[in-house]
């Protein structure tokens, strides 16, 4: 370990700015960054917020987002040649790394013979049947292009399916941007949704019902006032939105005993989960069946590409088999289908999830010993390659917990491993990924960093 402990050898390395004086955008950031400030000034000006989405502008944190030249394995590139190990992963698709060979050769041989034809091909049949092999629940598929069409189209089958408008979800959960997902719960515990955004109608957030996650006696209490009206319980099997959070013991098992008992479609959201936390995802590792699951993410290897599936008895309601209307122009885009298909094949291979899990209880192990040892309170909610550190004293156990933890420490704890090379997400309340392309060496760098870091940032 002896080589790890100095900064500038092993670490990325760093081009301080001599040119430009600290701007107030640029306030403690060390690299040049000098190429993305010019960038994110010209987006301001065509683009709201200079980003397609919001997370990216570095809201939360403050300070301008480094525009991104390239990836390569676990390593970005920015515009101004800084390197950066990466633990975002383009929010979690990326399970082999960025720009995996096999992914990016299905890409270029897929986009040769055409992007799209908005008809029926074979490898839409392939990777339905490769989901299906994956989870068990899954008897048919419907390919979309997102996690949030998936989840959209999920309630609007479950609604079709029971006749019932009201649904149930957790607080901090996230689903996607759709309307009737966009809420959050008003006062009270258990209530009804008001919208968290403007342009929500609030008779439609009126039909979405939050209660705290891992709170099972919250669950029933609103099923028990709404017998009867409730359509469907959607839920991260394990939270990655609110930062991760694990489901207590029985908390799942209790929510698919809540929907038999109701009547209620059990929707699990595995965008994040599904082939991340093991080939089946949460339903794989904790043995329970969902009803219908929404896909995302690791599925189109990082190309645009969702699904939901579930039972054939309830898939079977939508267009046009049935009556529940669903549909996209570029659904089971080629060129998606095969990233994902190449994805797919590669995390099949045996052992794969074990030495994922492996750098990243390492990882996690790690970082716990060097915040002990600068006296920095953290909880770090791991579940297999995904893992948040919470700075926090106390378990973090539902959106409550994870929402006192200490976000002023968190920007500058944020900026400081930017800084040292390490790109984490500009957000207390999101998940590290690891991929299969980080090695034991990546995880030493990122912990010499932070013991670093932790030392520091107390004062900072
Ligand atoms: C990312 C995410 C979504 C939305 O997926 P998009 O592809 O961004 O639309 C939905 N559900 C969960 C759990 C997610 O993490």
């Amino acid at each position: 370990m002896k080589m790890l402990g100095r900064r500038g050898i092993l670490a990325p390395r760093l081009q301080p700015d001599k040119n430009v004086g600290p701007t107030e955008a640029q306030k403690g950031c060390k690299m040049n960054r000098k190429k993305s400030i010019k960038l994110f000034d010209r987006a301001m000006a065509s683009i709201p917020g200079g980003v397609n989405s919001p997370v990216r502008a570095f809201g939360a944190v403050g300070g301008v987002p480094p525009f991104i030249a390239r990836g390569e394995g676990p390593y970005l590139f920015d515009a101004d040649g800084n390197r950066y190990i990466d633990y975002v992963m383009s929010w979690g698709p990326l399970i082999l790394g960025h720009a995996h060979p096999d992914v990016i050769e299905a890409i270029e041989r897929a986009a040769r013979k055409g992007a799209s034809f908005g008809a029926p091909t074979e490898g839409e049949i392939v990777l339905a049947e490769m989901v299906k092999e994956a989870f068990p629940s899954v008897e048919k598929v419907r390919l979309v292009s997102s996690g949030t069409e998936a989840a959209m189209s999920a309630l609007r089958l479950a609604r079709g399916h029971t006749g019932r408008d009201k649904i149930i979800k957790f607080d901090g959960g996230y689903h996607g941007h759709s309307d009737g997902l966009l809420v959050k719960a008003g006062s009270g515990a258990a209530t009804f949704g008001v919208p968290s955004s403007p342009g929500v109608p609030t008779d439609y957030a009126r039909n979405t019902i939050t209660v705290p996650y891992n709170d099972l006696d919250a669950v029933r209490s609103v099923t028990k006032k709404y017998s009867g009206e409730i359509a469907a319980i959607i839920v991260e099997p394990v939270a990655g939105n609110m930062g991760v959070v694990a489901p207590a013991s029985g908390f799942l098992e209790g929510l698919r005993s809540v929907c038999d008992d109701i009547g209620a479609v059990l929707i699990f959201d595995e965008v994040i989960t599904g082939f991340r936390i093991a080939k089946g995802g949460a339903q794989e590792k904790y043995g329970i069946r969902a009803d219908i699951t929404c896909l995302g993410k690791i599925l189109g290897g990082g190309m645009p590409l969702g699904a939901y599936g579930g039972r054939a008895e309830i898939m079977d309601k939508i267009s046009p088999q049935g009556p529940v209307y669903q549909a996209g122009t570029l659904s089971g885009n080629p060129v998606a289908v095969a990233a994902g298909i190449a994805t797919l094949k590669a995390i099949s291979k045996r052992g794969f999830y074990k030495a994922l899990e492996s750098k990243a209880q390492k990882l996690e192990v790690a970082l716990a010993a060097a915040a002990k040892s600068s006296r920095v309170n953290i909880t770090i909610n791991r579940v297999g390659s995904m893992m948040t550190a919470f700075f926090s004293g106390s378990p973090v156990r539902n959106y409550a917990d994870a929402a006192s933890s200490d976000t002023a420490l968190f920007k500058k704890w944020f900026h400081a491993m930017l800084d040292r090379g390490i790109y984490l997400a500009p957000s207390a309340f999101e998940a590290a990924f690891l991929s299969a392309s980080h090695e034991d060496s990546h995880i030493e760098i990122t912990v010499s960093a932070a013991r670093e870091v932790f030392g520091e940032v107390k004062s900072l």
